[in-house]
C-alpha cells in the first residue's frame, strides 16, 4: 500500500488531463443512474481497500470542522467549544476551522482514529465518492485522486464504466 501511496501524486498527475476532460463531460451530461453507479463503485472499491492500511487522508490533509463538529468533539473531551478550538484548530484562508497541524492529532500510530465515533463529518464522508450528484464535486475529486488510492481507483473504474 505504501508504494502505491508514494506513487499516487505522479499517477494522478499523469491522469490529470484525462480526468479533467472526463469530469467536464460528466458535468455537462451526467448519466441518469449516476448516483447508483457511484454507490456501486464506491462499495466495490472499499471492499478491496482497507483504510487502516492507508490513513493517507488523515496524514496529509485535515478535515474542515463545522460548528456542529466542534460542539460534538468538544463535548467528547469535556471541553468548552472555545477551549477545543484554541487547543486544536485554526482558521484557514477560506475562514474555515481546520487542524493546526497534520498528520491529524487524533490519528494513532496504528492508523486508528481516537475520536472515530465523533469524528468530523468531512472525515466520515471522505473521499465523497458515494455522494449524490457526484458530478458537482469533480474539482475536489481531481485533487483527491492524488491523496486517496481508493478515489484514484474509483475514478479509473468510472472511466471504464461510463462512456460519455
Ligand atoms: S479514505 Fe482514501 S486516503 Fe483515506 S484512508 Fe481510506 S483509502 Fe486512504
Ligand atoms: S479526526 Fe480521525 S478520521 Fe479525521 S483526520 Fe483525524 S484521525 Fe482521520
Amino acid at each position: 500500500m505504501q508504494d502505491l501511496i508514494n506513487n499516487l501524486p505522479k499517477l494522478a498527475k499523469d491522469k490529470h488531463k484525462e480526468n479533467k476532460t472526463f469530469f467536464t463531460k460528466l458535468k455537462k451530461k451526467p448519466p441518469k443512474q449516476l448516483d447508483y453507479i457511484m454507490q456501486d463503485l464506491h462499495e466495490e472499491e472499499f471492499k478491496r481497500t482497507d483504510c487502516l492500511t492507508c490513513a493517507n487522508c488523515c496524514k496529509t490533509t485535515g478535515p474542515l470542522f463545522t460548528d456542529k463538529d466542534v460542539d460534538r468533539i468538544a463535548k467528547h473531551f469535556r471541553l468548552k467549544p472555545s477551549q477545543f478550538i484554541e487547543q486544536y484548530l485554526r482558521v484557514d484562508e477560506e475562514n474555515d476551522y481546520v487542524l493546526q497541524s497534520v498528520p491529524c492529532t487524533f490519528l494513532g500510530a496504528d492508523n486508528y482514529c481516537s475520536i472515530y465515533d465523533v469524528r468530523p463529518k468531512a472525515c466520515r464522508e471522505f473521499p465523497h465518492t458515494d455522494r449524490k450528484k457526484f458530478q458537482q464535486i469533480s474539482y475536489l475529486t481531481l485533487k483527491n485522486v492524488a491523496i486517496c488510492p481508493a478515489a484514484f481507483n474509483i475514478v479509473e473504474d468510472m472511466k471504464r464504466r461510463i462512456k460519455l
